[in-house]
């Protein structure tokens, strides 16, 4: 969606915005009309930032983890379907491959962990109804990026984690098929979920990317193969 936005460097690392941000604070913002008064308004736009400084924090900790192993991150950029950071090389190893795409959504599960803890070990007396109920979705929304993300199917980081698992077992091009078929089956469900109700249709434009995603992985190996 066009070229994204460049916001300058954080923690050594290019932060760009692509403009389908916006989009989605757009429709978060719809939402919030439809509340009486002001406060909606102000309070989804409090959880799209903070939903979109979840998916950053996601990024730079798959930064983290190519740092340990001595890679680079060019930038992270935050789009309408989420983020990608770009590494100045591709993971080698079995464990560069795990510890580089696991530690994204661990950074979203460590959130949702301490964000409950904190939420558990407070009364709700001392905070504003809605910010506690704005910190809770927080807690879900993380524990989704995190958990979702690790589902074993193509483009998911999962289904990196379980190709570099695979891939000592037989062929790449064999791991990359099961991974690939495995993320058109997540997309599949994604889409069926997406259109009996599920989430929002945005769960059906995902479902469909991710689909379509797979499916070319999925042709790729096939044209490569013979
Ligand atoms: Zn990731």
């Amino acid at each position: 969606m066009g070229t994204p936005i460049n916001l300058g460097r954080l923690f050594g690392v290019y932060l760009r915005v692509d403009i389908g941000v916006f989009l989605i604070a757009a429709i978060f913002v719809i939402d919030g009309l439809r509340q009486p008064g002001f406060g909606g308004v102000v309070d989804e736009i409090t959880f799209v930032v903070l939903l979109f400084m979840s998916i950053y924090l996601h990024e730079m900790g798959h930064a983290f983890g190519a740092r340990l192993f001595g890679i680079g991150t060019h930038d992270v950029t935050l789009t309408f379907f989420g983020g990608y950071a770009r590494l100045s090389r591709t993971p080698r190893t079995t464990l560069e491959e795990i510890v580089v795409s696991g530690s994204g959504p661990a950074a979203n599960l460590l959130l949702a962990a301490g964000l409950s803890f904190f939420l558990g070990s407070t009364s709700s007396d001392g905070v504003a109804d809605h910010s506690w109920f704005i910190l809770e979705r927080l807690v879900y929304a993380n524990l989704i990026l995190g958990i979702f993300n690790l589902l074993p199917g193509y483009p998911l980081d999962g289904g990196n984690i379980a190709q570099a698992i695979l891939a000592r077992f037989m062929r790449r091009s064999q791991a990359r098929l099961i991974t690939g078929y495995i993320g058109l089956g997540v997309a599949g469900l994604l889409v069926l979920w997406g259109l009996s109700g599920g989430g929002f249709g945005f769960t059906v434009l995902v479902g469909l990317m991710l689909g379509f995603a797979a499916w070319q992985e999925v042709q790729a190996v096939k044209g490569s193969r013979f």
